[in-house]
């Protein structure tokens, strides 16, 4: 483990939260923004993202490639719920539960954080969707809340981040693909 990688991993948790805060902000859940992803400070996510630092990517798939799974991963979705495997059960009747709005709107603002941590200048308002659309294909959430993921993104990549995150918008498009189905 090198120690640099201490500091460096320490920059792109708090990038990283600050892009999820300024989003969760204009999306109207800023508590949800100011204590995303704190267990990523616990030991066991920690020193595994630190060891396999890669600066442009997620620490978590090189963790996966290299030992066959990441412990670090499974800490973090046992506890966030702003990842849909967090919800995801094949042991039960509704093995994809619908994702409450909060959680919902917490998670795009992660994946959009994400984005733009990682692609630095080289991101812009149309990565999420095609991140997305190849993402999609191995994804366990309940369709209305992919539904609901599909339009955030594509309202994105065509009016960009400060038409579409805000409460009114991203209420509506929950509103419309969650109504149908009693359980939220
Ligand atoms: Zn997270």
């Amino acid at each position: 483990m090198k120690i640099k990688n201490i500091f460096k991993h320490i920059k792109i948790i708090l990038t990283h939260k600050y892009y999820v805060f300024i989003y969760a902000c204009k999306a109207g859940i800023p508590f949800r923004g100011l204590i995303h992803d704190m267990s990523k400070f616990s030991p066991t996510e920690f020193f595994e993202s630190v060891k396999f630092y890669q600066g442009n990517k997620s620490p978590i798939e090189a963790a996966k490639r290299k030992c066959g799974y990441s412990k670090a991963w499974l800490h973090h979705k046992g506890r966030n719920k702003h990842h849909w495997q967090y919800w995801y059960d094949t042991l039960t009747k509704d093995k994809t539960p619908v994702i409450p709005y909060k959680y919902t709107v917490e998670m795009i603002c992660d994946t959009l954080a994400a984005g733009k941590t990682y692609q630095k200048k080289n991101w812009d308002k149309s990565y999420q969707l095609k991140y997305w659309e190849k993402e999609q294909k191995n994804v366990h959430m309940h369709e209305s809340i992919q539904n609901v993921l599909t339009e955030v993104y594509t309202q994105v990549s065509e009016y960009g981040l400060n038409k579409t995150l805000n409460k009114k918008n991203l209420k509506n498009i929950y509103e419309k693909y969650t109504k149908n189905y009693k359980n939220n």
